[in-house]
Order: structure tokens, then sequence, then C-alpha cells
């Protein structure tokens, strides 16, 4: 079923492969390029899953998922965090951040819809 995919991330490779991964699956993306622009994208789109980078210019995942989940009308919009971080601290601190899940880089076209259905299966959050 088609959703609303909110896509932050600030990489272009990264922002163009993602993008054409959910359009292909059929899910409409909203692309914001740093995090200000996510949040203010999310507060006027109410988008049913959230990708964060968490290397982002500025204002990093962290706070970017930190500021999402503080916003009542958006505390139950998941969030999957995208990120080449791999240490186990680093994981813990993405979930601490508030985000629901994390994707490891590089992004595997064969495996990321699947990675991601879990997310795209849960009821729709506030609004929708
Ligand atoms: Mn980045």
């Amino acid at each position: 079923m088609a959703k609303t995919i909110l896509v932050i991330e600030d990489n272009q490779q990264n922002m163009y492969l993602t993008t054409f991964i959910l359009e292909k699956h059929g899910h409409e993306v909203i692309q914001a390029w740093d995090g200000r622009q996510g949040i203010e994208a999310a507060m006027q789109n109410t988008p049913e899953l959230i990708l964060l980078d968490i290397q982002l210019p500025e204002m990093d995942g962290y706070a970017v998922a930190a500021s999402l989940k503080a916003n009542p009308l958006l505390a139950k919009v998941p969030i999957v965090a995208v990120t080449s971080y791999a240490m186990a601290g680093d994981k813990e601190r993405i979930l601490a951040a508030g985000c629901n899940g994390y994707i490891e880089k590089p992004i595997n076209p064969e495996t990321f819809i699947e990675q991601l259905s879990i997310f795209l299966k849960q009821p729709a959050g506030e609004g929708a």
C-alpha cells in the first residue's frame, strides 16, 4: 500500500537511490536535504514514515529525531535511521534519540524495501 515517506538525507547519491527504490514500489517521497528542512516538511505533510540520515550538516540526525518525537503531532510517525555508523553504542544512541529502527548504509537495493516492511505495516500516526 502506498505511503507518504519523508527522506531526510544530504547525500545526493543516497537520496536518489532511496527515492528511486521507494517510488518504484509506489510510495510518495518527500525530500529534505537537511534537518531543519526535514522537520518543516514533517510538520507540513505528516508523513507515514521518516527515513533519517544521521550525518547531516548543522543539525545531526539525533537532534532531528529528538525534535520530531517531542512534537505531539509527529511523535507516532516511525523514524528509521539510515546510517553508516555501525558501532553498538551508536545503535543504542539512535534508538535513545527516538528512532524506531535503523538500516545500515550502504543501502542494498535488493533488501531495502524488505528492511522497511515492518515499519510500513505499522498503523498510521496522528492525522493520517
Ligand atoms: Mn549524510
